[in-house]
């Protein structure tokens, strides 16, 4: 009897199961965007030469979700510099043609890796390119906005019912590389996506500079980041692993300037995913929740003749930028702010993931979680534009390298107003409550 009983319940639980629509559907994909020929690689000026071979090939990778209402919302991260938003905004136009997405459902995110090719017009002030490389570099980046498209499709195309999870781990190797006593971020979020018992896709993230390579190094990678996903895809086989860069970019990996550290850090980053992934997570629910907007961040007051000076200076990259401005001041369009797109997405009530653009300080990631303590929050840097460095009000007044002189190398006309902060946090608080996350 005892025994008829539990036959009858499996049997109605299984019913049951069967006529409920799964919460998610999940969809992943991957293309190799390994450039073919040697190219300029980005983000060190002291570079003198063009890339020479790959430790291990560069990929974009694509996570669909789409909750039971059809809500979707699709991923795509890179083993790139930056994504400019020349390309984010066509590759999003085309998915929106194509798949009837708003931009609010697309989050573009890049690795940072220093080993990676130049990615037009990103960072251009920092090459000096001869015809021919800034023809591969061209046509690299034309190739890259279809391959974008490519993946980010076949990601949609390949939704299955899913469960999603989320925990946190931490990782030590992250340094703050203004002052050694600097605040840092050593936690390593993890969304695993599940079906059919099984991991189908870990995106995680982290907040550090993707630095372990140096100017010296030559051949392509995807730096620690790569290592990471490689040793994640061999420990869960067929899972997708996708690293989303969190806000790192006054963060630097400890040790640097060895393959073998950045292979270390790789696992270190795996290790604490791993231990996240075997231990208790929280289900994520529907619904699906995003927006996505631009505020404008306006520039410090900057003069023609501030910029008819620097266009004399020894200093070829202050010179070359000087050039640039003067350009516009003679179109009669001279450069006062930029746009800046803020993003959220809110799964339930479980957790919301705001991806912001540029190079954003730690700052601006501990600020948020302390304001919404009482949500799970994931703060993403380098999302969806990478225009040039996110100083908070602190490192704008402090100055160094992320606060000034990194725009020289951005093609950016100088510091920023002294309310860039307010700007941005203004513009986080609106996205936070379109898409209802609590304070
Ligand atoms: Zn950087």
């Amino acid at each position: 009897m005892a025994g008829l009983i539990v036959v009858l319940l499996a049997a109605m639980a299984g019913v049951a199961y069967a006529d409920a629509k799964p919460e998610f559907r999940a969809g992943v994909s991957r293309l190799d965007i390994t450039p073919e020929k040697p190219i300029w690689m980005s983000g060190y000026a002291a570079r003198t030469k063009p890339s020479d071979g790959a430790l291990h090939p560069l990929w974009a990778k694509g996570l669909a979700i789409e909750d039971r209402k059809g809500y979707r919302l699709v991923i795509v991260t890179t083993d790139l510099i930056g994504l400019p938003r020349v390309i984010t905004d066509e590759v999003a136009a085309r998915l929106e043609k194509r798949h009837n997405l708003r931009r609010a459902q697309i989050v573009f995110n890049a690795s940072h890796t220093h080993t990676g090719p130049v990615v037009r017009p990103n960072l251009m002030t920092m090459y000096f390119l001869s015809p021919d490389e800034k023809q591969v570099v061209e046509e690299y980046a034309r190739k890259l906005t279809g391959d974008l498209f490519q993946v980010a499709s076949a990601a949609l195309g390949d939704l299955k019912p899913a469960e999603l999870r989320f925990g946190q781990g931490t990782a030590g190797f992250g340094n703050n590389r203004r002052n050694a006593k600097g605040p840092t971020d050593h936690s390593v979020p993890v969304i695993e996506v599940v079906a059919d018992g099984k991991p189908k896709a870990i995106l995680f993230g982290y907040s550090c500079h993707n630095t372990t390579h140096v100017a010296e190094d030559t051949k392509l990678s995807g730096d620690y980041t790569g290592f990471a996903q490689i040793e994640l895809e061999a420990k869960y086989p067929g899972a997708t692993a996708l690293f989303i860069t969190l806000c790192g970019a006054d963060q630097n990996p400890n040790p640097r300037g060895k393959t073998e550290y950045a292979q270390d850090h790789g696992k270190e980053l795996a290790e604490s995913v791993g231990k996240v992934l075997s231990g208790q997570m929280v289900t994520l629910h529907a619904p699906l929740k995003s927006t996505y907007s631009n505020v404008d961040l306006a520039f410090a007051l900057h003069t023609r003749d501030q910029f008819e000076e620097e266009a004399k200076s020894a200093d070829k990259f202050k010179a070359s930028r000087a050039r640039e401005m003067l350009a516009k001041y003679d179109e009669g369009r001279p450069v006062r702010s930029t746009p800046y797109p803020v993003q959220a997405i809110r799964f339930g009530k479980d957790l919301t993931l705001v991806a912001l653009g540029g190079e954003v300080v730690v700052d601006y990631a501990l600020r948020i979680k302390r304001h919404y303590d009482k949500e799970r929050v994931v703060v993403a840097g380098y999302s969806n534009d990478v225009m040039c460095y996110i100083p908070s009000l602190r490192i704008l007044k402090e100055g160094g390298y992320e606060g000034l002189t990194s725009m020289i190398y951005y093609g950016q006309p100088g510091p920023f107003a002294a309310d860039v902060e307010d700007r941005i946090w203004l513009a986080v608080a609106k996205a936070m409550k379109r898409v209802g996350a609590k304070q």
